[in-house]
């Protein structure tokens, strides 16, 4: 089990300690003293959030989607048009004695004692969320539109490319719907007072899925049948009551709205747990109207239980309707409808609708927390103390550490050759030499290593090695020529 006894703030310590020790994260300009809510991904971390991001892709492009691509910077009209302008804010308070801003509702409100220094708080009003800039020269006088062009902001959810595109993709689907972009990448939001490692950060990695589908076709998936029984538990808005219930039984009583609410969730709770988010620290959330997103109608958190934070959110599924499209076709004045199938004898008019969006929306490094939080392990093996990472195979971001047994030319050159052979077939493996055997394999066990491979004089003799499993320390003797299957 994880480390008993222990406080959460302990706990805490010991990943954002362990994090930084071993090169999976570390604070953002940390040499001129660091920001708020900015973090820099070493090279264990960039390896393991990648690997998510890896997995991520390949789940939603086996479940058909297409991965699109857009920018970053994203000109003032759209965010006009997206509602974003006027509503991505968040409420301000400030304490009297000290200054410090803190966002309402996350930890605060206005009645209370200021969390840093105790001193009295009040409203600080609105505060729009979004990096503003300067897109080009930036000209003195100039006419209305031509300010708006050069008035950029740095992109807040990865959605709206997805959105602005629209009839390129409809018509690469061959006008035809339903259909699924996926986008990953960056995005910005000036957070209020992000005091929380990953959790609050002002520049995050998103995950986005855009589901476009015909309004009436909502309660009609055509794989609904295969998420039908699995089983979610839920806390839906209003009684509060949780409970867990089939999808399928969730989407016939009403509870989540539709089908392709009730399929794109269900994928949410299998994707995360297909990277080890473990099942009972895993539900999902209801939004109470006051809480939605401007464009939502309805929307449900997956939350992990995180020992030091409670429940937080890790990806929202939100039913946008047909929000965006129908903003962005009266602002651009481009009409976003489709032309609907006609029914089965072909006999209607053809109908013009435009389209809804069902959104999985993809928190990647809330994730990555959630992940290292619930994969630290410590165990007592005979007199030490072992700290194991059970990250699973498939994110791990060393598959196998390869060793000499000792620090002796025959087995490192030996060593190489097998380090060099397991690279050259794409299993991306480490070398190590320094130090006695027992620390290396302690070091690969902190950064979750699954297998190490190790070379002693009986290889050189019957080209046999052992390879040593992390969780159960179990050895094996294998044929050399046998690593590469054993390790698959
Ligand atoms: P939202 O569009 O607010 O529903 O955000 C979608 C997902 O992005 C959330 O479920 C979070 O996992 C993640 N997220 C949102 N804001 C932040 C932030 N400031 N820092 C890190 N992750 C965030």
């Amino acid at each position: 089990m994880t480390s008993a006894g222990r406080g959460k703030e302990g706990r805490k310590d010991e990943i954002a300690e362990l994090a930084r020790r071993r090169g999976f994260l570390w604070q953002a300009f940390e040499i001129y003293g660091g920001a708020a809510g900015f973090y820099d991904y070493g090279p264990l971390g960039a390896q393991l959030k990648r690997r998510i991001e890896e997995v991520w892709r390949d789940f939603y492009t086996r479940e058909r989607f297409y991965e699109i691509e857009t920018t970053n910077i994203v000109s003032r009209e759209i965010f006009e048009a997206s509602g974003h302008l006027e509503s991505f804010a968040d409420q301000a308070v400030v304490c009297k004695h000290c200054k410090s801003f803190f966002r309402v509702g996350e930890n605060v409100n206005v009645s209370e004692k200021c969390p840093e220094c105790g001193g009295e708080l009040e409203a600080a009003g609105e505060f729009n969320l979004m990096f503003q800039t300067g897109i080009g020269v930036q000209k003195g006088e100039s006419d209305e539109r031509t300010q708006k062009k050069s008035e950029g902001y740095l992109r807040p959810e990865t959605a709206q490319g997805i959105f602005l595109n629209f009839q390129r993709l409809l018509r690469f689907n061959r006008g035809k719907l339903p259909f699924g972009i996926i986008q990953i990448g960056k995005a910005y939001r000036n957070e209020i007072s992000p005091r929380k490692s990953l959790i609050r950060l002002r520049e995050f990695t998103m995950g986005e899925a855009e589901v476009f589908v015909d309004p009436r076709e909502k309660n009609n998936h055509p794989r609904f049948e295969y998420v039908k029984d699995r089983m979610l538990r839920l806390v839906p808005a209003g009684e509060g009551e949780e409970e867990e219930k089939s999808v399928g039984e969730a989407v016939r009583s009403g509870i989540i709205a539709n089908e392709y609410l009730g399929y794109h969730i269900s994928k949410v709770g299998e994707f995360l747990e297909r990277i080890g988010i473990p099942r009972d620290k895993l539900r999902f959330r209801q939004h109470r109207r006051e809480e939605m997103a401007h464009y939502a109608r309805d929307c449900w958190d997956a939350e992990f239980l995180s020992e030091r934070y409670g429940w937080m959110e890790i990806v929202g599924v939100a039913d946008r309707g047909d929000y965006d499209l129908s903003a962005h076709t009266s602002f651009s004045n481009v009409n976003m409808s489709v032309h609907a199938q006609g029914d089965a004898q072909g006999e209607a008019e053809p109908e013009k609708i435009i389209p809804h969006v069902i959104e999985p929306s993809y928190g990647i490094d809330r994730i990555f927390y959630a992940l290292l939080e619930s994969s630290l392990y410590e165990e007592q093996v005979g007199k030490e103390k072992r700290k194991v990472l059970r990250l699973k195979s498939e994110i791990a971001p060393i598959k196998a550490a390869v060793f000499p047994l000792l620090n002796r030319d025959e087995l490192k050159k030996k060593a190489e050759e097998v380090f060099q052979k397991l690279r050259a077939a794409s299993i991306f493996v480490e070398y190590d030499d320094s130090g006695s055997i027992g620390r290396r394999y302690r070091r690969q066990d902190e950064i979750g290593t699954p297998y190490c491979v190790t070379i002693d004089y009986e290889t050189l003799e019957d080209d046999t090695v052992t390879i040593r499993e992390r969780d159960t320390m179990k050895q094996v003797r294998v044929p050399m020529v046998e690593i590469k299957d054993v390790l698959a």
